[in-house]
């Protein structure tokens, strides 16, 4: 539907269009501001969803007017937002809801002029805090001292909630100090991805899945967020962080929680987050003892990505560093369902290829009476099911089955994919994370967030697993760019007698 068309009443929940509300970037020049959010608003308004009286306001520290900050966010829209950017008419009709205000978060001016905007008290309020968590607690106070927050105010922070758990704790302590839990809307944007959601309603909609989804029926899991990318000028941040903190603390850790919790009793938000929370707490302690033989971190050198030479991280930094920026463990959810099924983590930069999937193996069939009639293996042994859910680049679902080769010539079997992608079942445009996610603030829905509990139980048991390799004296492996990370990594798996999974269809 077009911004310019009659909402009809039969519309689907999550294209009805929501009653006009405030939302404020703090931060709404930056990288994230650009890239992501002012895009996802802007694909939510040209498809009805936005609609005029909406207001969305831009904050940062320099000196500009709203025609200015229009002029700029417009850019960022033909840059970022595809080809409904290029509609000049629905473009114009989004950035009429834009203005920009100049405050300086660390200070107390201009906060009251500020403030004095905001005096529709029924209309729903988002803060988006896109700025560094050093100015969340400072933020929320003000928001609060300036009288910005009513029941109908929402808060949104981005990661990293902390580099452990005691600073993740300090930051939602001062948000804890001026909203209610259901205020606070802790982004994980891999949540908004479809796959990931579908991963619940594959589960869950299906009589298929479930009654095999457990140690007697799967094997092991794989999942693997591999990025092409390195860290270039990011690396004064990203040396603080290191990828185990940067992507596993969060990301692989909920995608984890997806395929093992149990069946919520039901959508709500906290059903299914209860469900999570269980599986964190049941994940077997990766401390001193087992780090050597559960973990292995990596750090790239030069190499070549997709063709390119790339330097290494260290030459990136200007510096030597015991960051890791390829993580790769085993972990364990201890409980009846997955007891001795082990779930394969691994995410790196500047890794072979950009991809991020859930991959499920299902065990052997029992007994073979296809011995020497496999085709692609050479010992001809029949492949496992597996089902892969991927999450990026091509966002779909494979499920790979022994299937019999066509035609006369005897039979033969091949391990082929049942292979959906969502472009090609589902047509269109495909929505970004953000978009279902910024919606969701509006709406109040924290389904897709994470709850405070839920952060905690995750540092939980990240920070032991820090704690192991500071007090061990081997540095991460060095990786060749464009490789899938160091040979322990691939160790870790083959000493089980499996392999990391490869798309070979
Ligand atoms: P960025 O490009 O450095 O942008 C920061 C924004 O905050 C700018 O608009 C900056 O504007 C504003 N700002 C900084 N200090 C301020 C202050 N004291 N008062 C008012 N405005 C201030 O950072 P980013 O990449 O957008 O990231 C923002 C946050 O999101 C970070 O915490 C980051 O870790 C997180 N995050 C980012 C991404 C991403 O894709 N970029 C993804 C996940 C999480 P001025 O400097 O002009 O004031």
């Amino acid at each position: 539907m077009s911004v310019y068309s009659v909402p009809s009443t039969s519309q689907p929940p999550h294209l009805a269009p929501l009653a006009p509300f405030d939302l404020v970037i703090f931060g709404g020049t930056g990288d994230l501001a650009l890239r992501k959010l002012l895009p996802a608003l802007f694909h939510r308004y040209a498809d009805g969803q936005i609609v005029a009286g909406a207001r969305i306001v831009g904050i940062a520290r320099d000196e500009r007017s709203d025609e200015a900050y229009r002029g700029k966010i417009r850019e960022a829209l033909i840059q970022f937002a595809g080809e409904q950017a290029q509609q000049t008419e629905v473009l114009d009709g989004f950035l009429a809801l834009l203005s920009y205000r100049r405050l300086d978060l660390s200070s107390d001016s201009g906060w009251p002029e500020f403030a004095a905007e905001f005096t529709d008290a029924e209309r729903v309020r988002v803060f988006y805090l896109a700025v560094g968590p050093d100015l969340f607690g400072v933020v929320s106070d003000r928001l609060q001292s300036h009288g910005l927050v009513n029941p109908k105010t929402r808060v949104v922070v981005e990661k990293p909630l902390g580099k452990d758990g005691v600073s993740a704790d300090a930051i939602n302590d001062a948000l804890a100090r001026v909203f209610n839990e259901t205020q606070i809307f802790r982004i994980d944007h891999y949540l908004g991805k479809e796959t990931v959601q579908n991963l619940t309603a594959l589960r869950f909609s299906n009589a298929l899945f479930e009654p095999l989804w457990k140690a007697e029926h799967i094997d092991h899991v794989q999942i693997t967020v591999a990025e092409t990318v390195g860290v270039e000028s990011r690396a004064p941040y990203y040396d603080k962080s290191g990828a185990l903190r940067d992507m596993v603390q969060n990301h692989l850790l909920q995608l984890l929680c997806l395929v093992a919790m149990e069946p919520p009793s039901s959508l709500a938000a906290d059903a299914i987050r209860d469900e999570k929370l269980k599986v964190l707490r049941a994940l077997r302690p990766i401390e001193n003892g087992n780090a050597a033989a559960f973990t292995v971190r990596g750090q790239y050198k030069a190499g070549a990505v997709e063709g390119r030479a790339v330097p290494g991280y260290a030459q990136e930094l200007g510096a030597q560093s015991l960051t890791e920026t390829f993580v790769a463990l085993k972990a364990e959810v201890k409980n009846w369902r997955w007891a001795g099924v082990p779930f394969y983590l691994r995410t790196g930069k500047r890794l072979a290829e950009r991809v991020s999937e859930i991959v499920v193996t299902f065990r052997q069939v029992p007994h073979s009476i296809f011995e020497g009639l496999t085709e692609q293996d050479p010992s001809s042994r029949l492949q496992p099911n597996k089902l892969v859910l991927r999450l990026q680049p091509d966002e779909g679902v494979k499920l790979w089955l022994m299937n019999k080769v066509p035609g006369p010539g005897g039979l033969r079997l091949r391990h082929v994919p049942l292979d959906m992608s969502f472009a090609a079942a589902f047509g269109g445009r495909q929505a970004d994370a953000y978009e279902r996610l910024l919606m969701d603030v509006v709406r109040g829905n924290p389904m897709l967030f994470m709850r405070r509990d839920e952060v905690d139980a995750a540092w939980k048991w990240i920070d032991p697993i820090r704690a192991a390799w500071a007090a061990s004296a081997e540095a991460p492996r060095p990786y060749t760019a464009g490789s899938w990370g160091p040979s322990a990594a691939v160790a870790l798996i083959e000493r089980d007698g499996r392999t990391w999974h490869e798309d070979a269809s």
